[in-house]
């Protein structure tokens, strides 16, 4: 089953990383069903669609689900972890 996103998360996840995270979750499990609804905004006054910001959240959200896609890579990491400030 797909999980239909409603245009009103795109634009959301254009103003919160909370927001973001969750659309990337969700378009994560549509990755794997290959497809979804893109639903309209039911909204009263309507949300409003920025189109710039919505191809600059569609472009960040198809690197991140291509990177996603990729098997993690085995090798050893050469930062450490557990850095401390100050
Ligand atoms: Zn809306």
């Amino acid at each position: 089953m797909s999980v239909p996103v409603s245009i009103c998360t795109f634009v959301k996840a254009c103003n919160s990383e909370e927001s973001y995270a969750y659309l990337l979750k969700v378009m994560t499990a549509n990755l794997k069903h290959g497809a979804f609804t893109l639903g309209g905004c039911r909204h009263d006054p309507p949300c409003t669609v920025d189109e710039a910001a919505i191809a600059k959240l569609d472009a960040r959200l198809a690197a991140d689900l291509a990177a996603l896609r990729k098997p993690k890579p085995d090798r050893i990491r050469h930062f450490p972890d557990n850095r401390h400030d100050g």
